[in-house]
């Protein structure tokens, strides 16, 4: 579907809104870079999600799986970001004015790469181009040091493989690398446990049986790239998660949140 078309949808989701909420349930919405020229956008977002969703933290929405707190009445909304961007340090101060804790997942090869920013052109994102993205901070991974920062003021920091490279058809030993290695490798690092995955580009094509059940074994929570709202309950081993980009217009957001797309769905 075109941008022109998700737009002209968005819009009317936009006033339908008027009328009525967003479906009860819970959004997990995932991010990716948050470049310093679209910051401006990405705040209209936080502001959009503050009037129309409870805001939910880590600590809430875990507790929530585990049981020990109900869902709101009102829908409710918890911010993820993968592939640890450097751009998203700036996206902080945003974050703390409207006091909101997200999950970042990170990529270990790629904070260690000699060449960060061909890691990220050839493996993480190969044919990818984003006129917004200028500064170097736009291409390069959060550092460790980063990263420690990040989880010491609340925020969860989450596995999002070895490599970047996980496919259902690989082996035991190379599904093994990304997904146990790199919960080891983060929580070395950083001195932390680590019970987050996050499954890297279509879960469908990087996840098959064999990666699922070494993932259900190691981890805690599996956030997905599967789409949808989780509802009634988020199941924790296969949580869905809805794309929206920094870069996007309101009504682009209210596109993928919106009736007509989880319906669709
Ligand atoms: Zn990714």
């Amino acid at each position: 579907m075109s941008r022109v078309v998700k737009k002209i949808i968005g819009l009317l989701e936009r006033i339908l809104l008027f009328f009525v909420p967003f479906r009860h349930g819970i959004y997990v919405v995932n991010y990716h870079g948050t470049p310093e020229s679209v910051k401006h956008l990405f705040e209209q977002h936080l502001d959009f999600y503050n009037k129309h969703f409870r805001l939910l933290d880590p600590e809430t929405f875990e507790a929530i799986c585990a049981g020990r707190s109900q869902i709101s009445s009102k829908p409710m909304l918890l911010l993820t970001f993968d592939d640890g961007m450097r751009n998203n340090i700036s996206a902080l101060e945003l974050l703390s004015k409207h006091q909101i804790l997200a999950y970042f997942f990170v990529v270990p090869n790629y904070i260690d790469a000699g060449k960060k920013e061909t890691y990220l052109s050839d493996i993480i994102r190969p044919g990818f181009v984003n006129t917004l993205e200028k500064f170097p901070e736009d291409f390069l991974p959060m550092g460790w040091n980063d990263l420690e920062k990040l989880h010491k003021i609340g925020h969860r920091i989450g596995s999002h493989t070895m490599s970047h490279t996980l496919r259902k058809e690989d082996d035991a030993i190379k599904s093994a690398v990304e997904i146990i290695n790199s919960k080891k490798a983060i929580e070395q690092k950083l001195g932390i446990q680590v019970p987050y995955f996050c499954s890297i580009n279509n879960t469908a094509l990087s996840v098959g049986k064999l990666q699922e059940e070494m993932i259900d074994a190691t981890y805690d929570f599996h956030f997905t790239t599967y789409y949808g709202l989780n509802q009634p309950a988020p199941d924790p081993k296969r949580i869905q998660r809805i794309n929206v980009e920094s870069y996007w217009s309101l009504s682009e957001v209210c596109f993928s949140l919106g009736r007509i797309r989880t319906l669709l769905n």
